[in-house]
């Protein structure tokens, strides 16, 4: 699971932090009954939403989203990596964290170092290369504005930067591994040289400034007419298009606040707006935007604006975004879209017209709504009823994917002002078709969907079971025999055996510990998302005294374990029940009779829902 620090260290390293103090040293913490609040870090408010609980060891903003453990907070506050906060934690507690034979600084610290050399190197280039001074005087870039952004040059040649950095085998595998180089063919005859040659280049950097990858731009008419004007690194270790933003660092270390950022889409666009003070900026890679880009952005800013070129392709590309936006909107966040006129780009407008001019640009951008009605009507006779009607029915799908709240109803408003249908009409056939069936009998639990801060998200037992035994980690020792969860093929059914396994055989474990363990397994965004979901004790007079509490929550507990073994007793029965009478062994046949009698027996000790 995480990365060769043993799982129960980082349990005790839990235990024994206090994320109270941990966070009330970079934030303000006012104390809210027996949590504590604050204004939160990760996005803009004026309300606080943002809790702390002393009880679980867990934050969570409801307005963003954003939940974790002390080790997730100094990771995305202070952009550490999971190593460097433990260490950071384990120090502040007089902890010493175990080290296992080989040390490593985490996966990629070789790698960074050669990335950050190569582009040093590459700005020795640029200083010499006549060529690439000219195409930036060309450009208008100053001299400051290269120095802020790293801007380097690859020389001309197949391998000169295999000459300079690789002088070992395993310095060659390097380069490869940072996308600097590339090999080809066969051991034998394997043929190497460099990925960037005479072109500009432009460093990407990380949150913490170091660098990850390069873009590069083409130099030079001399090329063969076969290599594309702009080069991107591919996919490595350390570089992931789909979640970095250029000049994201650089925007960060410019501006102390930022009322909103424009997204545009080449590097000479970020640049060139840097330069002329338009410093609120970034870069997609080459890539349309995806809902990672959104949350960072999000995370930095309330409003965003995407900037396109006006043509078709610029509103083709316009469009995929607004479609991969439409899950992170929500209240207090906006979008809008600004269309540059036709053959211009950000780089050549501003350096025509000016810092305030195209800030008048930015003002006068689209909103999101407007952008949807207006791409949607655009081949409808919005004038007859049928032309409304099918525009009702193409927003319908788009609009179920926002999330339910304030944002949406104003979306819902929107649009139904466009087709002249009263909202709540509108309303109610974007509404999802009606939940089937009683709510305890609902699917499985959304774990590979479990969008943050969505709501209407189905609850099932096995879910409440987990968010109990995450809440009241102690209450696991109580909770009875669990083996059968393991079998079991409900959804979530083994996870849940596998977190009450490990609260029993940690009994201090907090929630946060909990949390932690599951860091690297794609279930643990799951895990978190219950964590930081409050739980309401059946028994509600059990308030205050934790014993009352820990025996209500383990009463409920037992309650829900209960009907998952009658649920999958259920969804047994059904499966053989579907097969032919005449399929079934003797053993199945006999199993079939006991399951008929479990399940149509009346319930004893049921569900905590018994009640209602
Ligand atoms: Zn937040």
């Amino acid at each position: 699971m995480s990365n060769r620090i043993p799982q129960d260290f980082i349990a005790e390293l839990l235990a024994r932090t206090d994320i109270v103090e941990v966070i009330s040293r970079r934030v303000t913490l006012k104390r809210a009954g027996s949590e504590f609040s604050a204004c939160c870090p990760f996005h803009n408010e004026k309300t606080p939403s943002f809790t702390v609980s002393p009880a679980k060891q867990f934050y969570h903003c409801f307005g963003c989203g954003e939940h974790g453990t002390a080790i997730s907070f100094l990771m995305n506050h202070d952009h550490m990596g999971f190593i460097d906060a433990v260490e950071e934690l384990a120090s502040a507690a007089g902890m010493e964290v175990p080290r296992t034979a080989g040390r490593h600084d985490g996966p990629g610290e070789a790698l960074f170092e050669l990335s950050s050399a190569v582009m040093a190197w590459y700005r020795q280039q640029l200083s010499r290369s006549t060529e690439a001074q000219r195409y930036l005087a060309e450009r208008q870039v100053d001299e400051q504005t290269a120095d802020t952004f790293l801007l380097g040059y690859a020389p001309e040649g197949w391998d000169p930067v295999l000459k300079a950095f690789g002088n070992s085998a395993d310095a060659v595998r390097n380069l490869t591994d940072v996308g600097l180089v590339i090999s080809r063919g066969e051991d034998g005859e394997q043929r190497r040289y460099d990925r960037f040659r005479q072109r500009l280049m432009f460093p990407i950097r990380d949150a913490r400034g170091r660098v990850i990858g390069f873009g590069g731009r083409l130099l030079g008419g001399s090329g063969d007419g076969k290599q594309p004007k702009y080069l991107n690194s591919p996919e490595t270790a350390l570089f992931h298009k789909g979640r970095e933003l250029y000049g994201m660092y650089e925007m960060r270390r410019a501006l102390r606040k930022i009322q909103r950022v424009i997204v545009v889409e080449g590097y000479m666009d970020v640049i060139a707006l840097h330069q002329h003070g338009v410093a609120n900026v970034v870069a997609t890679l080459g890539t349309s935007t995806t809902a990672d880009h959104l949350t960072r952005l999000f995370r930095v800013s309330d409003e965003v604006v995407f900037c396109f070129d006006g043509d078709r392709a610029g509103r083709a590309a316009a469009w995929r975004a607004l479609r991969n936006a439409l899950p992170e909107v929500r209240e207090g966040r906006q979008l809008r879209f600004l269309f540059l006129p036709d053959g211009d780009d950000p780089d050549s407008l501003v350096r025509a017209e000016g810092r305030e001019r195209f800030e008048q640009r930015v003002d006068a951008s689209v909103a999101l709504s407007k952008f949807l009605i207006g791409q949607l009507s655009q081949e409808l006779a919005m004038d007859t009823v049928d032309g409304r009607a099918r525009l009702a029915e193409l927003a319908r799908p788009l609009i179920a994917q926002v999330p339910e709240g304030v944002y949406r109803e104003l979306l819902v408003g929107e649009v139904a002002d466009a087709v002249g249908l009263p909202a709540a009409s509108l309303a109610q056939r974007i509404a999802s078709p009606a939940p089937h069936g009683a709510a305890s009998n609902a699917g499985p639990p959304a774990t590979g969907r479990a969008r943050r801060g969505r709501r209407g998200e189905r609850d099932t037992p096995v879910r409440r079971a987990l968010r109990l035994v995450l809440n009241y980690p102690a209450i696991a020792a109580d909770a009875g025999d669990v083996e059968f969860l393991a079998t079991l093929t409900l959804p979530g059914a083994s996870l849940l055996s596998q977190v009450i396994e490990v609260a029993r055989t940690c009994p201090d474990i907090t929630t946060a510990g909990l949390v932690e363990r599951w860091r690297d397994d794609p279930v643990g965004r799951h895990l978190g998302t219950l964590a930081a979901q409050p739980v309401l004790l059946e028994d509600q007079s059990a308030q205050g005294a934790v014993e009352d509490m820990s025996a209500a929550a383990t009463a409920d507990l037992r309650g829900w374990l209960e009907e998952i073994r009658r649920l999958s007793c259920q969804q047994r029965k059904d499966e053989l029940e579907a097969r032919p009478v005449a399929s079934l062994s003797a053993d199945e046949k006999q199993e079939l009779q006991q399951l008929q009698h479990l399940v149509r027996r009346p319930r004893t000790g049921g569900p905590p829902d018994r009640a209602r």
